[in-house]
């Protein structure tokens, strides 16, 4: 049996409730298979066993107090998982799906996705099951204090640095980074994704959605064609959906739908921005409210959004919202290119689909990266106590996924498996944390 099937296998065992986790496992240990297999070393220092294995897991108990005063208790979550080539790096998710198997998912993909960046930050995740959807801001403040209050012991701005991620904004970032400054009484840049006013940078809040775009552009140049004049759909409707739209629509392309976990919106003339921003940041309202604003507008209830006919979908909701079924539709429907703006939108069998359909397909761990790669930039201007302008941010970001999308065509091509980015993701995510365990012994 070879190594890599050996070590899924152990990793099944020991983790059999774990479904995510052992999906995400599946699909990297899958990919970079021949590549291990044909390079011993890897073997010989049981890099494997060593990286599916997290450094540390932290499971916690978060009491606080509702509006009513009732006492509620949720449960948090850090997990560590790779300090190798830089202090652990990954968001914050509080939704009531969190458990310890998407904590795991989300952090095994994150090492992989920071090594892609090519800057020093380790894998990382976090999150709790508390819903933020429905409470008011001083229960938010009420559950972040508290959450805070525990983490504030295991993290610190070279140790672990956590940043927002679903149900996890500036409002979060803000209670979170105040209760840490206060448990603390340091300020230093230990969260990403602050306010601009006391240590945020210019442009985090569009890197995840306008990263996407800027590799999904590249994928597309690369194969001569553009995202200019193309009909995009995009599921969610929260930071990275939002300004997913704002670039695409500002190279040129129109963005007909967008959904949240109740349904999706069509508007044939392409979605007004302004209008998706006034309901989804300023009222946190349901995406359902669009038609109120735009009378050619249609609602559907339910997950139909990759029935819409498109040139280019971007799934920017969750972990398998895109399924072999949706992907079958959306190769019928004339699809050129999918770029994942969530973490593992599309299941094992979807991937597989476009992969054999020649679908242009970026993965999340790639074509997500902008995130966590202008996190990484807060760090460095929060370390050097400077700020740069958005143009500075932008510029880089865009120079980091044009970065990200050469190496990873690259790798494809040296595997054998030209504009497969799934291979080539993994693979060049994978050898450069690799070495760097094998070069700084257990
Ligand atoms: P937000 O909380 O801002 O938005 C999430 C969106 O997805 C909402 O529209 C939400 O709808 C929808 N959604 C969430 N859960 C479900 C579900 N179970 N079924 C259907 N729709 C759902 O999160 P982000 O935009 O920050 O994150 C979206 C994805 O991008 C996640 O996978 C995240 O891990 C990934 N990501 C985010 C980064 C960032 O910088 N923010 C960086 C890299 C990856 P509703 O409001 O109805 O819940």
């Amino acid at each position: 049996m070879s190594y890599t099937k050996r070590i899924l296998i152990e990793t099944y065992e020991k983790n059999s409730w774990q479904k995510e986790f052992i999906q995400a496992a599946t699909e990297i240990l899958t990919s970079i298979a021949d590549f291990v297999d044909n390079n011993p070393i890897y073997e010989r220092e049981s890099v494997l066993e060593r990286l599916v294995e997290p450094e540390r897991q932290i499971v916690f108990r978060v009491p606080w107090v509702d509006d009513s005063g009732k006492i509620q208790v949720n449960r948090g979550y850090r997990v560590q998982y790779s300090s190798v080539i830089g202090p652990y790096k990954g968001g914050l998710r509080f939704h009531p799906s969190v458990n310890l198997s998407v904590i795991k998912f989300l952090g095994f993909e994150q090492i992989f996705k920071n090594s892609l960046t090519g800057q020093s930050i380790g894998g990382g995740k976090g999150g709790s099951d508390f819903d933020p959807k429905g409470k008011s801001d001083r229960e938010v403040m009420s559950f972040c204090n508290s959450f805070m209050t525990e983490l504030s012991f295991h993290i610190g701005a070279h140790t672990d640095v956590p940043a927002g991620d679903i149900g996890v904004g500036a409002r979060e970032i803000g209670f979170l980074f105040g209760q840490y400054r206060r448990m603390k009484r340091q300020f230093d840049g230990v969260l990403t994704g602050k306010g601009i006013g006391y240590g945020g940078s210019l442009g985090r809040k569009e890197a995840t959605g306008f990263g996407l775009i800027y590799l999904v552009e590249e994928m597309l140049k690369s194969h001569k064609n553009s995202i200019a004049d193309k009909t995009v759909i995009i599921s969610g409707s929260g930071n990275v959906a939002i300004y997913a739209t704002q670039k695409a629509i500002e190279l040129g392309a129109k963005v007909v739908a967008l959904s949240d976990s109740n349904g999706f919106i069509y508007d044939r003339d392409g979605v007004d921005l302004a209008v998706i921003k006034e309901i989804k940041e300023v009222r946190r309202g349901r995406i359902n409210e669009y038609i109120k604003y735009k009378k050619n507008a249609v609602y559907t209830e339910g997950r139909g959004i990759w029935g819409v006919k498109c040139d280019v979908a971007l799934p920017c909701a969750t972990q398998n919202e895109l399924d072999v079924n949706d992907a079958k539709l959306l190769v019928k429907n004339g699809v050129i290119a999918v770029g994942e703006g969530a973490n593992m939108p599309s299941t094992l069998d979807a991937t597989d689909y476009f992969i054999k359909n020649k679908i242009l397909f970026a993965p999340g761990k790639a074509a997500n990266a902008g995130g966590v790669a202008t996190s990484a930039l807060e760090m460095a201007q929060n370390a050097s106590m400077t700020n740069w302008s958005f143009d500075r941010v932008d510029a880089k970001l865009k120079t980091i996924m044009q970065n990200i999308y050469a190496n990873i065509a690259q790798a494809a091509i040296e595997a054998g498996k030209p504009d497969n980015y799934v291979v080539g993701s993994n693979i060049a995510g994978f050898k450069r944390v690799a070495d760097a365990m094998i070069a700084q012994g257990i």
